[in-house]
């Protein structure tokens, strides 16, 4: 195996986490600020509809960083070949309870679960491998050339207690691979999260485990369960709980108190089968040969009951230990589920899971830059003749490939000529009611301020060949 150092995570962060909904989600946001400070919210008598506790609208100013964090995953799952699905957010609570465990947080305290009005219990899904894994089953996968290799994007829901980064309706990115055991597609998953998040900006360290095989890990469970057992009167009450009712959930809990005896816990890769040993040993070569950072974390066991053999985290390297609520993502094997759910016996499968929120706090954090998606030409209009005339301009110069933009809803040329510059065009078209009239356009060079009359049915011809210099030069 290779060497490297041990580590377990530090205790949770002592800063506050932050309760009150102005603090909870403090992201700088224009659009926000503008409405918050509008006059318009708070009428007298009036009360104004209110957002859900540890729900969030994501607005305009935020969506450069989702378009940016969707773009590179939709080009790293192309690169490693995941084919896209899209599940449904609700799903049967059988669906859930089966796969996820009844004694995990998830199930116990967490679910948007209620009877739809036709009697069935559903749930909002509050992750979605479960979901990922009754596609495969449903639609035949196992028939199909294996490993089948898919990947998501969307909304999950959990009721926690909101806090930064901690929201009760929250995005993932997910991979899943279906119907191989290779430990190189362990590895796999790392590398591609590795690399998705180095895309983006963001360095990061993995945390690696071995739970081993649910076999193994009874054994172990009965070890940690009799070690705990000689400490009961030392530990947390939720420890307490732990132990009568998820033993590995022992290895969780952050409690200062318990801490020295979780350090000296029996530690599960003690316990491992010959396989899992082998196939770990395996994960760990790739992920050297890979060059992708990792740490070894005896106490990761991850929440939820599916999980066999390798799992692991993912940190930001800037916050590695420090935040320990806010990983950016699991993953891991989950090599009984599929037979579970009733698809054929023994297919293996892993997969990982991304929180997007997490992520776009971390770009935040780390001010990473965002591709600005450039225009090369504004739209401005006087009068209502111009403005009729502008509809069929505008879309003819947008159909022709020119990025233009437009503010029809504006009346001053002076204002229009403003956005024109915040827009940072090298070109503004002009038509006022003595243009229409004579069958012409004013084009506006923004840098010198010179202005040039043209023939209007001329004018896609006339800016393309204007244009043509800057893209070169962009090309290049
Ligand atoms: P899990 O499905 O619990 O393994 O979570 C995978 C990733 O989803 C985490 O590492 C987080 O980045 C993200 N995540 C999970 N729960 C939440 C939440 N309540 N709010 C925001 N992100 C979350």
């Amino acid at each position: 195996m290779p060497k490297k150092v041990f580590s377990i995570k530090k205790s949770v962060s002592s800063k506050k986490a932050p309760e009150s909904e102005e603090e909870l989600f403090s992201e700088p946001s224009e659009t926000k600020k503008a409405v918050v400070n509008s006059p318009s919210v708070v009428r007298a008598g009036k009360r104004t509809p209110e957002l859900l506790r540890g729900f969030r609208d994501i607005l305009p100013d935020e969506q450069p960083y989702w378009d940016m964090v969707r773009d590179a995953t939709r080009s790293v799952a192309e690169a490693y070949s995941f084919d896209r699905i899209d599940l449904p957010i609700l799903e049967r609570e059988e669906l859930i309870l089966r796969t996820i465990g009844k004694q995990t947080d998830i199930v116990e305290k967490e679910m948007y679960a209620f009877e739809d009005q036709g009697g069935d219990r559903v749930v909002l899904r509050p992750e979605m491998t479960a979901s990922a894994v009754r596609a495969y089953i449903n639609h035949g996968m196992l028939n199909l050339s294996q490993p089948v290799k898919l990947y998501y994007m969307g909304p999950n829901f959990r009721y926690e207690r909101p806090q930064a980064g901690r929201y009760r309706q929250h995005h993932q990115i997910g991979f899943e691979v279906m119907g191989s055991e290779e430990p190189i597609l362990d590895a796999q998953l790392m590398v591609l999260t590795f690399h998705l998040l180095k895309d983006l900006g963001i360095d990061t360290v993995m945390h690696v485990n071995s739970i081993g095989t649910l076999e193994s890990r009874q054994q172990y469970k009965t070890e940690l369960t009799s070690y705990y057992r000689s400490k009961r009167n030392q530990i947390c009450e939720d420890c307490k709980r732990r132990l009568l009712k998820n033993p590995l959930r022992l290895l969780d809990c952050k409690v200062e108190t318990c801490q020295p005896i979780k350090a000296d816990a029996p530690q599960i890769l003690d316990w491992l089968d010959e396989d899992s040993k082998n196939h770990f040993m395996h994960v760990l070569e790739f992920l050297d040969e890979a060059g992708v950072p990792y740490t070894l974390d005896s106490r990761l066991v991850r929440g939820l009951d599916y999980y066999t053999r390798t799992v692991f985290e993912i940190w930001a390297a800037a916050d590695e230990g420090e935040r320990s609520q806010n990983s950016l993502g699991g993953g891991g094997r989950y090599d009984n589920l599929i037979e579970m759910l009733g698809g054929r016996e023994g297919t293996p499968a892993c997969g990982v899971a991304l929180g997007m929120e997490r992520i776009i706090l971390a770009m935040r954090e780390l001010q990473v830059e965002i591709p600005k998606h450039g225009a090369d030409v504004f739209f401005a209009q006087l009068g209502d003749a111009a403005r009729r005339q502008g509809l069929r301009l505008f879309e003819e110069c947008r159909r022709s490939g020119i990025r233009i933009r437009e503010a029809f809803g504006k009346n001053a040329l002076k204002t229009q000529l403003e956005l024109a510059n915040k827009c940072a065009v090298p070109y503004t078209l002009i038509l006022g009611q003595k243009e229409v009239l004579d069958g012409t356009i004013i084009i506006r060079d923004m840098e010198s301020g010179a202005q040039e009359i043209a023939d209007v049915t001329k004018i896609v011809s006339l800016l393309k060949k204007k244009l043509e210099p800057k893209e070169k030069e962009e090309k290049s």
